[in-house]
């Protein structure tokens, strides 16, 4: 899963809904089903979809599923992969009908699992029939999944629309899925095709693992650009977006996203799919989101993506889910590597499946071309400054950010400096950039962590498998690389109360953390997409300032700095600065002026129904983090993030 830190885009944990059973003799009864299940791969299970009502946000299903007589427990998926928590949308199942031999058939749901439902299989029923529907939220809530589709394109997260039975693992399940989409759409999707019709899209058998891994894209704007030519397995990119014009990409993204696929290739040396499709949504209608699967991904960004060079150069999108084939996909932590879609994850290796995919990622855009060097330095100054001042350390290590993952991902910007959130991803770009630089010291240049990287993650070209992994086979593979303290290396690191974040990695790849009253240009690029105001390293304040009276608000007070020391909170709405009404520049100008003087700088706050002057004393000016050459170091980030494969050419069409 892709995480904006500055963006907070992210999928939300579902609000708590209790259900109680009638009586107790239901409970007894219900509670102590045995699951029966007739599914196999001679007689599978059908999944059909209808997305004609899309643009009205509902997706239609209907599930014929082969079972035996006696009691029958169906699920919803909750622990939704890639998402590392219990998110599965129960609350948007609706309409739910239950018919087997002519006839409709009761089901309850179960007084504690919300996710399962209790049926009871007549005798001589052998096909269960139900319908059911699944209800997006049609705009961004926080507390709800993100919304699935617009009145132009949907996504398919086929979790959404499929119950299974209790009991075999979804590797032995097998689900034939049908599709209907809006007259005139077009779509993309890594599952197998057995037949288009036209109006109904049949895919091929398959294990509902697979089908479950394997989401579509779908639009009335929608177009497919091949990222490996000639190549197999191949690679496309199927860009679906609100209007025409946003899918022209340029010529030079192209050429730097199909660098982007060599790029993985020279750093694994195999593929572990049969073939590779980003699903690409860009639509403002939808936030900023990203979810890995084996053979492909759904990945969403701003509708100006491919217009707005800055918004290309930023992102990283693309090339962290890529990477998650790989290292997520195909090598798994032990604990998050499940036989099915109900039985608990565990997190706590999340540093090496969501760290090490955050520093392949920015670094794969980075020797892709995508994002130039400026931006990748400018974004690991930003990431190393608001680690570096994180005051949550004091109390809560990276460990438990990653062990915690199943709280943290829906969380509100408010504290969280002292709450921390998911760092493991950007903590964890520090720590293997780390590794990484410590490898090539102690071997003089000859190794590297992309070795790592070729032993772990390559080997030769398989289709879709999963091979879990555990800390101990981490350090062993590092071991056989260079041996080192390994263990030693990520306890520390994963321990660490600070004071500050662990940034020997810049210092040994030849870098320093500096701050200027020049902008960040990474930060700045998000603080425009964002509508923020950043000052969280001068004032200790980061604002939400989209300029409307109610909008603008306090989103973060660090604990310590000098707007904490004066009494702001986040949730406070700033009014003015000086006596005068507010906006980012009249802030900015203030904090200039108040540069080496003795005044306050007086805030006008309203908390509540209250206002009050908050007097922020602070004389240090606009700082913004950026990285600077350490004088007499080689500088080791400028060849980690060097073009390592055969440069792509330039093409005109595409
Ligand atoms: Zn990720």
């Amino acid at each position: 899963m892709w995480y904006a830190f500055a963006d907070c885009q992210e999928r939300a944990l579902l609000s708590r809904i209790y259900f109680s059973l009638s009586s107790v003799l239901a409970l007894l009864t219900l509670g102590f089903a045995i699951p029966c299940c007739a599914q196999t791969a001679q007689n599978p299970a059908h999944l059909d979809v209808d997305l004609r009502d899309a643009p009205r946000h509902i997706f239609h299903a209907k599930l014929t599923l082969p079972v035996s007589a006696g009691p029958l427990t169906l699920v919803y998926p909750k622990w939704i992969p890639g998402e590392h928590s219990p998110t599965g949308p129960i609350a948007d199942l609706v309409g739910l009908k239950i018919a087997g031999g002519g006839k409709e058939i009761s089901w309850r749901r179960d007084d504690v699992d919300m996710y399962k439902f209790h049926v009871e299989v007549p005798k001589a029923v052998n096909t269960l029939d139900l319908s059911y529907d699944y209800v997006s939220p049609a705009e961004n809530d926080r507390t709800r999944e993100p919304p699935s589709s617009t009145a132009k394109l949907a996504v398919l997260n086929w979790y959404m629309v499929t119950l299974y039975p209790l009991g075999p693992k979804s590797d032995d399940l097998t689900y034939v899925a049908t599709l209907h989409l809006p007259a005139g759409w077009k779509y993309g999707t890594a599952l197998p095709v057995a037949k288009d019709s036209g109006d109904m899209i049949e895919f091929a058998p398959a294990p509902l693992t697979t089908v479950i891994d394997s989401p579509v894209i779908a639009g009335e704007y929608l177009r497919d650009i091949d990222l490996s030519p000639g190549e197999t397995p191949p690679h496309t990119v199927h860009v679906a977006a609100d209007g025409p014009a946003p899918l022209q990409a340029t010529p030079a993204e192209v050429q730097h996203l199909r660098q982007l696929v060599a790029e993985t290739g020279a750093l694994f040396g195999a593929r572990h799919y049969r073939r590779y499709d980003f699903l690409l949504t860009l639509s403002d209608r939808m936030p900023p989101d990203g979810v890995e699967h084996h053979e492909s991904s759904d990945d969403r960004t701003e509708e100006n993506y491919f217009l707005d060079p800055g918004l290309f150069e930023r992102s990283e999108l693309l090339s962290h889910e890529f990477m998650h084939s790989w290292n997520g996909k195909y090598r798994r932590p032990a604990g998050l590597a499940t036989p099915d879609y109900q039985t608990p994850m565990k997190g706590d290796l999340l540093w090496v499946y969501e760290g090490l995919t955050q520093y392949y990622g920015v670094m794969l855009a980075a020797r892709a071309g995508m994002m130039p060097l400026t931006i990748f330095r400018e974004y690991l100054a930003s990431t190393a400054a608001y680690l570096n001042d994180r005051p949550g350390r004091t109390w809560r290590d990276l460990q438990d950010t990653a062990t915690a993952a199943q709280i943290l991902y829906s969380l509100p910007p408010e504290w969280a400096s002292w709450r921390r959130s998911v760092d493991y991803y950007d903590e964890g770009t520090l720590i293997w950039l780390e590794a990484d630089t410590i490898i090539r010291k102690k071997s003089h240049g000859d190794k590297s962590l992309d070795d790592f990287c070729r032993e772990f993650y390559g080997g030769t070209n398989t289709p879709p498998k999963v091979v879990p992994y555990t800390f101990g086979d981490v350090v062993a593979a590092l071991n056989q690389i260079e041996p080192y303290d390994w263990r030693n290396f990520f306890d520390t690191g994963l321990q660490l109360h600070g004071p500050g974040a662990p940034l020997d990695g810049l210092e040994n790849s030849g870098w320093k953390l500096v701050f200027t009253d020049a902008p960040n240009e990474y930060e700045h690029i998000a603080e425009v997409a964002d509508q923020e105001v950043e000052l969280q390293f001068s004032l200790g304040l980061l604002l939400h300032a989209p300029g409307g009276e109610d909008g603008d608000h306090i989103l973060d007070v660090i604990p310590g700095s000098p707007a904490a020391n004066a009494g702001l909170a986040p949730g406070m709405r700033l009014v003015a600065v000086n006596g005068r009404k507010w906006n980012p520049d009249i802030l900015r100008d203030a904090i200039a002026r108040a540069k080496n003087g003795t005044e306050s700088i007086e805030l006008l706050a309203q908390n509540g129904d209250f206002f009050e002057v908050y007097k922020v004393d602070y004389h240090g000016g606009e700082r913004y983090p950026h990285l600077e050459p350490l004088n007499g170091k080689t500088d080791l980030l400028s060849e980690i993030a060097k073009m390592k494969a055969a440069a792509i050419p330039l093409s005109k069409s595409y």
